[in-house]
C-alpha cells in the first residue's frame, strides 16, 4: 500500500509527487497514469504561463481574470492564486524550467483578454518543457513510482483505506491500488466532444468517480471553446492547435468573404476572450453555411521562427504560416467546472483532493483566461504538497488484493460497433450544445439514457473495456452539462457575448 497514490502525470500529479516526495522523503508515492506519462494536455500546450508583470501588474491581472470569467470567478481564490505566482514560477525555474528572455528580461506574449503581455513561454511549446522538467525530476526520485496505461475505473473506501480499481491497458486484465491517502490530477473532458485540442485520454473518467462517491459536480456547463483548432476534413482524433499567441502577434479572423469580422463582436477584436471569439466563430460559420473561418498570420514578421512547432504542423497539412489563409474552428479546450476544491487541493471527503484542470476552485469563473491554468495546476501541486506533508502519518501496510489480477472480458464485435457508433453520434451532440446559440438541442441527448441502459446491461454481464467506460462517461457528463445548462439557462456554455461584453 503507498501512501498517496496521484491519478494523472500531467504539470499537477507531476509537480505535486515531485515536491511532496522533497519535503517528505519517507512518503511512498505511485502516480498512475492512463497512457504513457507524457500524454494529457499538459505536453500539448503552446502558449504559455500568464504572470503578473510586477506588483503593480497585480490589480490589472485580477480585472482581467475576472472580466474573463464574467464576474462569477470566487474573488478570495483569484487573489490567493495571483499571489502565489512568483514563488511558483521560481520553484520551476531552480528545477530546470527555462523561459524565453530578451537581453535577460522575459519576453512575455501578448494572449486574449490580457490588457498587456506577460504570458511567460517557452516558443511555443512550453508544456512540452515544463512536462520534461517535472517528469525528468520524478523519474529520479526514489519515493516516486510511475505506472503507465492504468486507467482508474471504480473509487471505494473502506476503513479510511482507498481503494482504486484500473484496467492495466497494456497486460488487458484489471487490478487494485491502495493508499491512505487519494489524489485526484485527472486533467479534463474535451476527448468527449467530436471537436477538441484534448488528448484521447481527457475523457472525464475521475469525474464519473467523484459523482460515484456522492461529489456534485461544479458549472459543467462551463466548457471553454478554443477558437483556432486546425479544421482538418477528416479529424482522427484531436484537432492540431493555433495558439492564441499568433493573434497576439497580430494574426487577424476573415470569413468568406477575406473580411475581418471581430471588430463586430468586440472592441478588442482578436484579443477578445475565448467565449466571446467562439461564438462569433460559430455565428459568422452559421450565417455563412461554411465549416470555418480563417486566420490570417501573414503579416507577421518572422513568424515560422516565432512559432516552430505551429508551422512544423501546419506543414504538415500542407499549409505556412507565411503564405496561407489557414481554415480554423473553434474546439472543446478547457473545463473551468469539475470538482469542487480549495487551491489546496481539498475536497468534501476526508482524504481526497483534487488539483488542476479536474478540479474546480472558482478561479475561471465562467471562462478562463488565456494560460492561466498551467499556473493554477502548479499552484495547487505546491499547496497540496504542503498540506500532505504536514498531515501523512507513514503505515507501512501490505495490502494483499493489490496482487489480485482478473483478466478483462471484452464484449462482441456487434456490440463494439453499437458502442463506436454511439460514441461518435453523442459527441457530436454534446459539441453542438455549445456551438448552438440554444439549448434546444439538449433535449435530443435524452437517448443518452438508452445508450447508458445498453452499457449498464453489458457491466452487468461482466464485460469492461476501456470503450465500455468512456462512453459510460460521455453520457453521464454529457447529462450533467445538460443539467448544468438548464439551471443556468441564459449562460449556455461560456459563450454568451452580450454579457460578457458589458462587464
Ligand atoms: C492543446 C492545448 C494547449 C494548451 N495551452 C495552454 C497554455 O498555453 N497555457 C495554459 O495555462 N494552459 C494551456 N492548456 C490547458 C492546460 O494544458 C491544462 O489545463 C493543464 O495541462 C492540465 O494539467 P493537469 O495536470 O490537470 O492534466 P493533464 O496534463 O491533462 O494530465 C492528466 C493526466 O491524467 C491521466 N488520466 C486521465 N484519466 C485517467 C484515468 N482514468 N486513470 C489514470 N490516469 C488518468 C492522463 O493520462 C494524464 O496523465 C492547453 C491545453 C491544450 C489541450
Amino acid at each position: 500500500m503507498k501512501d498517496v497514490v496521484i491519478i494523472g502525470s500531467g504539470v499537477a500529479g507531476l509537480g505535486l509527487a515531485l515536491e511532496l516526495s522533497e519535503l517528505r522523503p519517507d512518503v511512498k508515492i505511485l502516480i498512475l497514469s492512463k497512457g504513457q506519462a507524457d500524454a494529457g494536455s499538459t505536453a500539448l500546450a503552446q502558449g504559455g504561463m500568464a504572470v503578473p508583470v510586477d506588483e503593480s501588474d497585480l490589480e490589472s491581472h485580477f480585472n482581467d481574470t475576472m472580466r474573463a470569467g464574467r464576474g462569477e470567478n470566487n474573488l478570495e481564490t483569484v487573489r490567493k492564486f495571483l499571489e502565489a505566482l512568483p514563488h511558483a514560477i521560481s520553484n520551476l525555474e531552480l528545477r530546470g524550467m527555462k523561459f524565453d528572455k530578451l537581453n535577460g528580461i522575459y519576453d512575455r506574449h501578448h494572449e486574449g483578454g490580457h490588457e498587456i503581455p506577460r504570458v511567460l513561454h517557452c516558443k511555443d511549446s512550453t508544456g512540452k518543457h515544463l512536462h520534461q522538467v517535472l517528469l525528468n525530476a520524478c523519474r529520479e526520485k526514489s519515493n516516486i513510482q510511475i505506472a503507465e496505461h492504468q486507467m482508474a475505473f471504480r473509487l471505494r473506501r473502506h476503513d479510511a483505506i482507498w481503494k482504486i480499481k484500473v484496467i492495466d491497458l497494456k497486460e488487458d486484465v484489471t487490478r487494485s491500488y491502495t493508499t491512505k491517502n487519494l489524489v485526484l490530477a485527472s486533467g479534463g473532458i474535451g476527448a468527449l466532444f467530436s471537436n477538441t485540442t484534448n488528448d484521447a485520454m481527457s475523457t472525464g473518467d475521475v469525474l464519473v468517480m467523484a459523482m460515484e462517491l456522492g461529489i456534485q459536480l461544479k458549472d459543467m456547463d462551463s466548457l471553454q471553446f478554443h477558437p483556432t483548432a486546425l479544421k482538418i476534413p477528416h479529424p482522427i482524433g484531436r484537432l492540431p492547435l493555433l495558439t492564441e499567441a499568433l493573434r497576439g502577434k497580430g494574426a487577424t479572423l476573415l470569413n468568406s468573404n477575406g473580411q475581418r469580422f471581430m471588430y463586430r463582436y468586440d472592441e478588442r477584436a482578436e484579443l477578445s476572450t475565448r467565449d466571446i471569439i467562439s461564438k462569433a466563430i460559430w455565428d459568422e460559420m452559421k450565417s455563412d453555411h461554411l465549416n470555418s473561418v480563417y486566420l490570417d498570420a501573414r503579416s507577421i514578421n518572422d513568424v515560422s521562427e516565432h512559432f516552430p512547432e505551429v508551422e512544423k504542423m501546419l506543414n504538415e497539412y500542407g499549409f505556412h504560416l507565411k503564405d496561407d489563409l489557414i481554415p480554423v474552428i473553434p474546439a472543446a479546450h478547457y473545463l473551468c467546472g469539475g470538482i469542487p476544491a480549495n487551491l489546496s487541493g481539498h475536497t468534501d471527503i476526508q482524504d481526497l483532493y483534487a488539483i488542476g484542470e479536474c478540479a474546480c476552485t472558482g478561479l475561471h469563473g465562467r471562462n478562463r483566461l488565456a494560460s492561466n491554468s498551467l499556473t493554477e495546476a502548479f499552484v495547487m501541486a505546491l499547496n497540496t504538497a504542503q498540506s500532505l506533508a504536514s498531515s501523512i502519518e507513514v503505515v507501512n501496510l501490505v495490502d494483499e488484493t493489490e496482487h489480485q489480477v482478473l483478466p478483462l472480458s471484452h464484449p462482441n464485435e456487434t456490440d463494439l460497433k453499437k458502442i463506436d457508433t454511439l460514441r461518435l453520434l453523442l459527441s457530436q451532440q454534446l459539441y453542438q450544445m455549445f456551438s448552438q446559440d440554444k439549448v434546444e438541442i439538449a433535449p435530443e441527448f435524452a437517448f443518452g439514457s438508452l445508450s447508458l441502459d445498453f452499457i449498464n446491461e453489458l457491466i452487468h454481464e461482466g464485460y469492461l473495456s476501456r470503450s465500455i467506460i468512456e462512453l459510460r462517461n460521455l453520457i453521464l457528463i454529457g447529462q450533467q452539462i445538460e443539467r448544468a445548462f438548464e439551471e443556468y439557462d441564459e449562460s449556455h456554455g461560456v459563450s454568451d457575448v452580450s454579457q460578457s461584453a458589458e462587464l
